[in-house]
């Protein structure tokens, strides 16, 4: 049989937050688009779990019943108030998401199983302007008289999908950022993560902090214990892969180890129970500007390697960057401009505008906090400072502060004690 043509003003491949995010958004604005899914949702995804404030408001700006359907079901969608960072000797610093909480009758965070959160952002593109093909297997990506030809097949049927504009949105190991930018695609992603699910951890943060551990022998990583909905906690470790490879780390052995004999865990892990297989997947964290855009296309959240360098946020960063594309594939459409120039003004470039500052400070931060002595220090100094402290714990919430903290120039300040 023939493939099936189909003409439309824009596809996205990938169904995770980032193409969610994007289909939002087109729909809202009446654009129709076709999503192509590997998987069937619901689908799982090996992840933290955890969302910060980008998140909420991002699928509030979506859909302000969307988030309140969200915040009525603490059964699945747990909310989280901040973040407990704590350094390699032992030192902790509780981060709010929220600067003062009398202004805020809801947290800004919540923690969620990613096959919960990913299935209803799934089912929230619903819309007749979007058409979903699930299991749908993408065998060739080529330029087109017309921007962009997907060829995919479903079950037996096979499609020839032609538009203007291809957003990728199909995570960390992106087949459109190998076709289209392969010059900028690393073999490996730059980092790794763990992620286990436990029932039974104790001594959790009473508003549901999740916490984020750094140990004398976890070099340029950390152990996170995040709790979950139904007393449950999502406890992982992520590392650099340079290290990983480097120092020949078993991050499985290496996790367990810290779970089960370091003073920090031992005690709250004593009867904790394992459920189901630990997994391992890639954590594309951002390290300097590359393009993600270019002639008839974007990347958005992993394929466009945006995942927070130092908290390893990345759900929030895929949505916002899912709602910017969608934008930039408006106002494309109005100009009938689809060049590289055109995505890399009004895509990219809002791109960093909105989250640049952000990760570039992030990213400083992780390549100087990688340095132990440095962090103990800080947080050790930040226990006498006030000042200090306060720089340290605004940083969700004060762009001057987190501008601080990505400075070399503030560590010296605070070597010195000035
Ligand atoms: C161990 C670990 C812990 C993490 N912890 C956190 C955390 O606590 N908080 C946080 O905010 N972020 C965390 N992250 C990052 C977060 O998981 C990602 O940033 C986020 O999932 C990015 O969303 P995305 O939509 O870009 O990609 P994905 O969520 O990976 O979605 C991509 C989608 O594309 C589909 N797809 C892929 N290839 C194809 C193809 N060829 N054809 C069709 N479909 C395709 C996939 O099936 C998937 O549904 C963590 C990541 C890891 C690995």
């Amino acid at each position: 049989m023939p493939p099936v043509k189909i003409d439309i003003p824009a596809i996205i491949i990938g169904a995770g937050p980032a193409g969610a995010g994007a289909s939002f958004f087109l729909s809202k604005d009446k654009i129709k688009h076709i999503v192509l899914e590997k998987e069937v949702f619901p689908r799982d995804k090996v992840c933290g779990d955890a969302c910060s404030g980008r998140t909420t408001s991002v699928i509030n700006m979506a859909n302000p019943a969307w988030l309140a359907e969200m915040r009525q079901n603490s059964q699945s969608f747990l909310p989280s108030w901040g973040m407990t960072v704590v350094a390699p000797n032992g030192k902790s610093i509780d981060i709010p998401y929220t600067a003062r909480k009398e202004d805020q009758t809801e947290a800004k965070g919540f923690v969620a199983a990613r096959i919960v959160l990913d299935n209803f952002l799934f089912e929230k593109m619903a819309s007749p302007y979007c058409t979903v093909y699930q299991g749908a297997e993408v065998t060739g990506i080529e330029r087109g008289q017309n921007g962009v030809v997907v060829r995919m097949t479903q079950g037996d049927k096979e499609y020839e999908i032609s538009a203007p504009v291809l957003l990728g949105a199909d995570g960390d190991k992106s087949i459109v950022r190998k076709q289209f930018l392969a010059a900028h695609t690393e073999a490996k992603t730059s980092a790794i993560g763990l992620r286990a699910y436990y029932d039974g951890v104790t001594g959790l943060h009473p508003e549901n902090f999740i916490e984020l551990h750094f140990l004398p022998d976890i070099p340029s990583g950390y152990l996170w214990v995040f709790p979950l909905p139904n007393g449950r906690a999502n406890v992982g470790i992520g590392m650099l892969s340079a290290t990983v490879r480097e120092k020949k780390i078993n991050l499985r052995e290496l996790m367990l180890h810290a779970i089960n004999n370091h003073p920090r865990f031992a005690s709250r892990f004593a009867n904790a129970k394992l459920l189901g297989k630990i997994q391992g997947w890639g954590i594309p964290i951002y390290s300097e500007p590359q393009p993600f855009s270019g002639d008839n296309f974007m990347l958005a959240g992993d394929s466009a390697l945006m995942i927070d360098p130092f908290s390893g946020e990345g759900i929030g960063n895929a949505l916002h960057s899912g709602m910017l594309a969608a934008g930039a594939i408006k106002q494309a459409i109005a100009q009938k401009d689809y060049s590289a120039a055109f995505f890399k003004k009004e895509y990219e470039s809002l791109f960093f505008k909105h989250l640049g500052a952000e990760l570039t400070a992030n990213s400083r931060m992780q390549k100087i906090f990688k340095y132990h002595w440095v962090f103990n220090m800080v947080f050790s100094k930040a226990y006498k400072s006030q000042t200090l402290h306060k720089v340290i714990s605004c940083m969700f919430t004060d762009a001057d502060m987190q501008r601080q903290l990505g400075k070399p120039s503030f560590f010296l300040k605070v070597l010195l004690n000035r």
